[in-house]
């Protein structure tokens, strides 16, 4: 009934987008943190693993798969401080949200596959972090708003 009614009538869609690109820029956090600890779990198992007589981490394609992963999640790590600096500031943009959910959740589930990979067999376990960590991983840019439609909002304050 009308005397249920919250906020003014036909401001809906005006409500519920106050707050996204505050939810994005949360999505984009729980990406980074999500990535940096699939490195972490990655990086004790490649010590300990041995394969050919030595540890996996040994193999020159480990060294440079971590080291591109964790270059890529430091950098994630610098743009999203900067856009919590903003939201706090009250200047965080729609774009800016956007951007940060689309290539933190990207990275997010590139980090996971790749970290998978070297679990091999042990990767596909829902025992392992890892292989949870890859599921759960996938939704990242599908909720809150999908990669496409960042991309959109990118477009648009590029002004096309
Ligand atoms: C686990 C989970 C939790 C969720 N939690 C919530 C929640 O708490 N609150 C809430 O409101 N929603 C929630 N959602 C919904 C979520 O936000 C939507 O699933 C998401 O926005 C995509 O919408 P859709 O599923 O209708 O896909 P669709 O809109 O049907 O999209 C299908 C495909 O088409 C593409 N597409 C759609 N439009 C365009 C376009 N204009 N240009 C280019 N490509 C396009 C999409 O990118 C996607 O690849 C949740 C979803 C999941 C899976």
């Amino acid at each position: 009934p009308a005397t249920n009614l919250l906020g003014e009538e036909g401001s809906g869609f005006r409500y519920l987008t106050a707050n996204l690109a505050q939810e994005r820029l949360s999505i984009a956090i729980t990406g980074v943190a999500s990535a940096r600890a699939a490195l972490g779990w990655t990086l004790e198992y490649v010590r300990e693993r041995t394969a050919f007589g030595q540890p996996i981490s040994a193999f020159q394609n480990t060294k440079f798969v971590l080291a591109e992963v964790r270059t890529e999640v430091d950098i994630a790590q610098a743009y999203v401080d900067q856009c919590v600096l903003a939201l706090n500031a009250g200047t965080l943009s729609p774009a800016d949200a956007a951007q940060a959910k689309y290539w933190c959740t990207e990275l997010q589930l590139r980090a996971a596959d790749r970290c998978l990979q070297l679990f091999g067999g042990y990767g596909y376990m829902t025992e392992y972090p890892i292989a949870r960590n890859y599921a759960d991983a996938r939704v990242t840019s599908i909720y809150g708003g999908t990669t496409e439609v960042m991309k959109t909002i990118i477009a648009k304050d590029l002004g096309l």
